[in-house]
């Protein structure tokens, strides 16, 4: 493995200027950020509020929707600026009624999206997001690793994919899924009450119910490693005249990249999972070169710092390498790693057993061996889960679209985009 740190690359970038363009993206930019740009080319700032209500609320994709405006702002606003929404280009559709998108950005890249339908209804479905084109923290176990970084995406690429998504569901879903009754709990479930606190507050401001109540940032990319674009998208996502999403509708999910918790935790309201994986520093140093950087302590204490009320819901991701990490001893360790959190009734652990795939060297455990990893933490009184394992015949798991594509581009030596 190289020595090279994966952090040896350039900073995010702003939110709107990460786009390939001389054209400004309007989906990227805020109210403020839509005025500042209204007026520069001699409009009326006021005309903000009419902009994001097309871009956000009714979600339009072209400026040739936008009636209310005139004919000549709506050419001026061509002529000026983009809107960088991906576009879908294939969807696959699981047995459960999991949805695979495979989007494509303005310059070729392909991403991915999950939409992961539940039986408890639309207040508890989610879609799980990407972050940036591939990703640079070099996983072992990831799909997505394989396809390394290629940029980060901008804001309005990663809520485009929220927008693309329930546009789709409109067109070819109009009724959900019959679903059988899950038994098991999997990681994108909000808590049953933390669900009720938000339907209420749903009600009080009239939103109406969408098909996407929860957001994962658990897709292609290390979504802290462009922490400036991912806090835009949230400040967009739960923006009240946008979706209105609750924060508490949001999950951002870590590698481990330290320096950007602090900022997250301060700037946004939204939750936090912590893909922990290994239970000593020599084996996460192996699977998750992220700890080369920073050490399993560091990250703990950083979780520890992470603002009283988010850290509460904080969840421990674990994925179950046969003979890698999912021995009795690990289990155990993972107790003592997460005694402090245990004592404030803080954090859960989401049990993940590995979805092999032909990218990577690492099997599944049996679910004998789960079930006794499991055991030994339930004993200690950690709070954890065994994830259902949504749509495995579409290959759901983290990249496996892109880095397919990436295998039969080598195998044929055709253009990966
Ligand atoms: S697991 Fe997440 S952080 Fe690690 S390589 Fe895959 S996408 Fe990146």
């Amino acid at each position: 493995m190289s020595d090279t740190f994966v952090f040896d690359l350039p900073a995010t970038s702003t939110a709107a200027a990460t786009a390939a363009s001389a054209q400004l993206d309007l989906l990227s930019l805020d109210d403020a950020g839509l005025g500042g740009f209204l007026k520069d080319i001699g409009e009326q700032p006021f005309r903000a509020r009419q902009l994001f209500a097309w871009l956000h609320d009714k979600r339009v994709s072209s400026f040739a929707a936008m009636t209310d405006l005139s004919a000549a702002l709506r050419t001026k606003l061509a002529e000026r600026a983009v809107l960088l929404r991906p576009l879908v280009e294939d969807v696959r559709v699981a047995a459960d009624g999991t949805r695979k998108y495979q989007l494509k950005t303005h310059d070729g890249h392909v991403i991915e999206s999950v939409w992961i339908p539940h039986a408890s209804g639309p207040s508890h479905h989610a879609l799980c997001i990407s972050s940036q084109v591939g990703c640079a923290m070099g996983c072992t176990f990831c799909a997505t690793a394989s396809l390394k970084l290629t940029r980060h995406l901008s804001a309005g690429e990663i809520i485009g994919q929220v927008y693309a998504v329930l546009d789709d569901l409109a067109a070819n879903l109009p009724v959900d899924p019959p679903l059988p009754p899950s038994k098991m709990r999997f990681r994108y479930d909000p808590e049953p009450d933390a669900a009720a606190d938000v339907d209420a507050d749903d009600v009080k401001m009239g939103r109406p119910k969408r098909r996407i109540q929860n957001i994962v940032y658990m897709g292609m990319g290390e979504p802290l490693h462009n922490i400036v674009n991912v806090i835009a998208s949230i400040n967009l996502l739960t923006h009240d005249k946008g979706l209105g999403l609750s924060p508490r509708r949001i999950t951002v999910s870590t590698s481990g990249v330290v320096s950007a918790l602090g900022r997250l935790g301060q700037e946004t309201g939204v939750h936090l999972a912590i893909s922990l994986n290994a239970t000593t520093n020599e084996v996460r140093k192996e699977i998750m070169p992220v700890t080369r950087r920073w050490s399993l302590e560091q990250l703990l204490e950083a979780c520890r710092a992470f603002p009283a009320e988010r850290r509460r819901r904080l969840t421990f991701e674990y994925v179950l390498l046969k003979d890698i990490n999912d021995t009795d001893i690990d289990a155990r360790r993972l107790v003592q790693l997460l005694k402090p959190f245990r004592k404030e009734e803080d954090g859960k652990v989401n049990l993940i057993p590995f979805n092999a795939h032909p990218l990577s060297p690492f099997g599944r455990p049996d679910d004998e061996r789960v079930e006794a990893f499991r055991r030994i933490l339930d004993k200690a009184g950690v709070a954890c889960f065994v994830r259902t394992t949504r749509g495995l015949d579409i290959d759901a798991a983290c990249g496996m679209l892109g880095a397919r594509k990436l295998e039969d581009a080598r195998k044929n030596a055709l253009p990966i985009i």
